[in-house]
């Protein structure tokens, strides 16, 4: 396309970013709606981050994502945070606006909005696998949502205690073991480590103990069905994968960035997957 003086700009800040579905996400929107925007990956190490950042609205960019490893920095650096990145600690998208930086964090709206898109409400009980980063926002999503008990369940206990103190007594501290115990009360699984991730240990866990009516959720995506997810469909199990949320939380960047609301929809998911899977 071609880009002029008032061509509308926005992008996704990482390191690397390459590997980012944002741009294949929001190229997406801005052909369906005809816009005159572009959204461009700028790979930027740790060190140059700071500079960077208020470099980048200097150059007119309206907005950007944040993706690994910046999101904590971002949180630092920004003037303003909404509820959802004060609650998690990291900023995934930053509007430019009458020389502010505004921070926000959409991943805790698209997972939200990626279970009322299968129709998942009432859930009372719920087994969240990490307590890294997306952890945060998914225990806040759950809360908001009403959910009485979120058990975390992690590797390192003390980062599953971190979240209870954060969020109080409502969440309970596991550890890998004490995932036994929680399954048979839960409604909802939701896998939010890294394991199972394409290059990462797969992650094991035994469904056995889990209601065939509870919801499984992996917010991993490549691959798509994560063995978590494959085994949970066998057994009769409603599965969430990942894509869901991260459609979802791109909403909110690009209302705020182009003016318009774009839509989820199965062309769009159909798209990604097409990409995730070398065929787009
Ligand atoms: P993070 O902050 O680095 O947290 C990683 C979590 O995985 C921690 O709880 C860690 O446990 C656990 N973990 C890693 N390796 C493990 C192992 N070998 N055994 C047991 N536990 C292990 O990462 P994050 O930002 O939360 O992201 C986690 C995953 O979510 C990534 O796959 C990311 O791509 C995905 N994600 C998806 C979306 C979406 O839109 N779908 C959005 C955000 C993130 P310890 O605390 O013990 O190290």
């Amino acid at each position: 396309m071609t880009v002029s003086g008032t061509t509308l700009r926005a992008g996704v800040v990482g390191w690397p970013v390459g590997h980012s579905l944002s741009p294949a996400l929001h190229g997406y929107w801005i052909s369906e709606h005809g816009l005159d925007a572009t959204y461009e990956p700028f790979a930027v190490r740790p060190e140059a981050f700071a500079s960077t950042l208020p470099a980048l609205a200097l150059q007119g960019v309206c907005g950007v994502n944040i993706t690994l490893p910046h999101k904590e920095a971002a949180f630092q650096l920004v003037d303003e945070r909404d509820e959802a990145a004060e609650a998690t600690g990291a900023v995934n998208t930053v509007v430019f606006a009458s020389g502010r930086m505004l921070g926000r964090n959409t991943d805790v709206f698209g997972f939200v909005e990626s279970l009322r898109e299968v129709g998942v409400n009432g859930v009372q009980s719920a087994a969240v696998l990490g307590a890294g980063g997306a952890a945060r926002a998914i225990v806040f999503g759950l809360l908001s949502l009403g959910v009485q008990r979120v058990s975390v369940v992690n590797r390192t206990l003390e980062k599953a205690n971190a979240l209870r103190a954060f969020f109080g007594d409502k969440v309970i501290a596991r550890d890998w073991p004490g995932l036994g115990a929680e399954l048979p009360s839960c409604d909802m699984l939701v896998n939010t480590t890294s394991l199972g991730m394409s290059g990462q240990p797969e992650l094991m866990v035994d469904l056995t103990a889990l209601d065939r009516r509870a919801v499984v959720a992996d917010i991993v995506y490549r691959p798509l069905e994560t063995r978590l997810l494959a085994q949970a469909r066998a057994r009769g199990h409603t599965t969430i994968d990942g894509l869901g949320m991260l459609m979802h939380q791109a909403r909110l960047g690009f209302a705020a960035w182009f003016g318009v609301e774009p839509q989820v929809t199965p062309t769009l998911k159909a798209h990604l997957v097409s990409i995730l899977e070398g065929r787009g």
